[in-house]
């Protein structure tokens, strides 16, 4: 794969301007390229530059709308939704991140609806910032259809992701973020596009039998839960807390209603955050250290989200397909 070396700015500038060239306003603009240049930052790949041009399509279909303004509403002391206005997730969550962080530090729990949304990032962003407050993150969001619940052959699930963190005063969150996808669809394209094979058990072609070709899983195939049954009942359960509990669409409602412009459906996204400090009161970082201790003392154990932080920690420039670059050059012509 040929690359080209873009430095953090030059990644955001170029999203930035992409963005703005196809219809966004100033701050729907900065804070997507900001998630894009994070993700590159931290070599989220399938998740940075390369969820550019489905950005665009969606601005130039009108399904998302760039001028986008998110709207706050007060459920119930605990609970906060917050109305995208048909905007990017990032924009939605700009505005509801910093209101579920303060309601849960008074309260000790808090959960933020997000409806009326079209999430197709990581959800490290968020679970990571509840962490970075000193609380307990997850999230959890659907997709539309394209993976095949344990024993079927078709797609009805999302890839599904969830996401969990867990603060460490002075020190970066432990947090996971994953598919529920045996691998997330935007990793299946990466791998089709850069001409590597995929495990086998990732999914099934169009005839319904395994590969390692990921060209004929996102072609046609489907993918499969992540562990078989297991993986399918936890991405049963973010459908029915990203859909049904926030009165949002299931995948399969969000693929009817899509436009398919290869950007992301309307949606919803469940979010959690819970204070340690209120419900567990004081040295709960120093006990839950010691599990991290007793992990990282296991020879082969890394700490989930430790390879993120030690790429943030570099400020070289990051290559990007050049393939890619040239493709999004060409969207602001
Ligand atoms: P990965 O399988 O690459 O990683 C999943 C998690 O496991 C990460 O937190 C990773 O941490 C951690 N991890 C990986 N290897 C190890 C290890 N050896 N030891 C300990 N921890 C490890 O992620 P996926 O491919 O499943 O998902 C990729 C992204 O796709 C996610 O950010 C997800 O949110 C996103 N996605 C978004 C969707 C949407 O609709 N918005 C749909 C589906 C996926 P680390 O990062 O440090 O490697």
């Amino acid at each position: 794969m040929e690359t080209i070396s873009l430095s953090l700015k030059e990644i955001y500038d170029l999203a930035n301007s992409t963005l703005i060239f196809n219809g966004c306003n100033d701050l729907n603009a900065n804070i997507l390229s900001d998630t894009i240049m994070r993700a590159e930052r931290d070599g989220s790949l399938s998740h940075g530059l390369f969820r550019l041009p489905s950005y665009v399509a969606s601005l130039k279909s009108k399904k998302v709308k760039g001028n986008a303004k998110p709207t706050l509403e007060s459920l119930s002391p605990s609970v906060l939704r917050v109305n995208g206005d048909s905007g990017f997730a990032p924009m939605v969550l700009s505005v509801g991140l910093p209101a579920i962080i303060d309601l849960t530090k008074k309260n000790g729990v808090g959960i933020l609806a997000v409806t009326n949304s079209h999430h197709m990032a990581a959800l490290w962003p968020e679970t990571e910032a509840i962490a970075e407050a000193g609380l307990v993150g997850f999230a959890c969001t659907a997709y539309k259809p394209m993976v095949a619940p344990a024993g079927a052959i078709k797609p009805l699930f999302g890839t599904n992701p969830i996401s969990f963190a867990w603060p460490r005063p002075g020190k970066n969150p432990v947090v996971f973020d994953m598919a529920t996808a045996s691998m997330a669809m935007g990793e299946v394209q990466v791998a089709a596009r850069e001409g590597h094979s995929v495990p086998l058990g990732t999914g099934l072609n169009k005839d319904g039998k395994e590969t390692t070709n990921p060209s004929e899983i996102a072609d046609g195939g489907v993918l499969l839960p992540f562990g078989g049954y297991k993986g399918s009942a936890i991405s049963m359960m973010v459908e029915l807390l990203a859909g049904a509990l926030l009165g949002e669409w299931f995948s399969f409602e969000a693929k009817q209603l899509d436009n398919n412009d290869g950007g992301p459906p309307k949606g919803g996204e469940f979010i959690l955050a819970m204070s340690p400090d209120k419900i567990a009161g004081p040295n709960w970082d120093k006990h839950a250290e010691q599990l991290f201790e007793k992990m990282k003392s296991l020879d082969g154990v890394r700490l989930p989200g430790e390879r993120r932080h030690k790429n943030r920690l570099s400020k070289e420039p990051r290559k990007i397909n050049k393939e890619l670059v040239l493709k999004i050059k060409n969207l602001s012509v």
